[in-house]
């Protein structure tokens, strides 16, 4: 199993390089986020729950989001090479509960791959997506609290992953195929 983190601030292209990744190596992908969007259009008790916090730019807690993480990665069974975690791990417990729930399967993150773009044109970025896709996160204010908190509970990951020896800088500014062949040199190369 190759699985991947593709780590970066919201904004940072996790989505798009995710989408590319997944047709060309066939790995199967679990984006938090999407997860999440989706507990709240069936209206469920964790959608509504989810939604309190996705409003005001905060992370939902570690114990709720590492219960849910377990539960997908468990449904996807063995067809796939590898899953790619778009969006999560967010914190360190979360990384920590990542690596045990994959030891207790005989598994293990093989890369992070971290896509580092400037804080200007991810603010761009967001803004020009929250008009085109309605994403109730994606207005100006609320951008700011996501970014802080990308500061302040998720970007000590990089250390963390690189003691762990697999952490892998890219840089996310620029051509879409530059930024994908990068990537694809991580990959090729586990
Ligand atoms: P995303 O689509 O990855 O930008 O996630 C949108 C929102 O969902 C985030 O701002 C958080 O409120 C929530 N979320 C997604 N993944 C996580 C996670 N791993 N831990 C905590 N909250 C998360």
């Amino acid at each position: 199993m190759k699985n991947i983190v593709i780590f970066g601030a919201p904004g940072s292209g996790k989505g798009t390089q995710s989408d590319l990744m997944i047709k060309k190596y066939g790995l199967g992908h679990i984006s938090t986020g999407d997860v999440l969007r989706n507990e709240i259009k069936n209206e469920t008790e964790l959608g509504k729950t989810a939604k309190a916090f996705i409003d005001k730019g905060q992370l939902i807690p570690d114990d709720l989001m590492v219960d849910i993480l377990a539960n997908v990665y468990d449904g996807f069974g063995k067809e796939h090479e590898g899953v790619i975690f778009d969006g999560f791990p967010r914190t360190i417990p979360q990384a920590e509960a990542l690596k045990k729930m994959l030891s207790e399967r005989g598994h293990n993150v093989a890369a992070m791959i971290e896509l580092d773009v400037p804080e200007d044109e991810l603010m761009t970025r967001l803004i020009k997506r929250g008009k085109e896709s309605g994403r109730s996160d994606d207005n100006e204010e609320t951008i700011k609290k996501r970014l802080d908190v990308y500061h302040n509970q998720t970007a000590p990951l990089i250390d963390w992953y690189e003691k762990e020896g697999i952490h892998h800088h890219i840089n996310g500014l620029g051509e879409l195929d530059r930024i994908f062949g990068d990537i694809c040199n991580v990959i090729d190369n586990l």
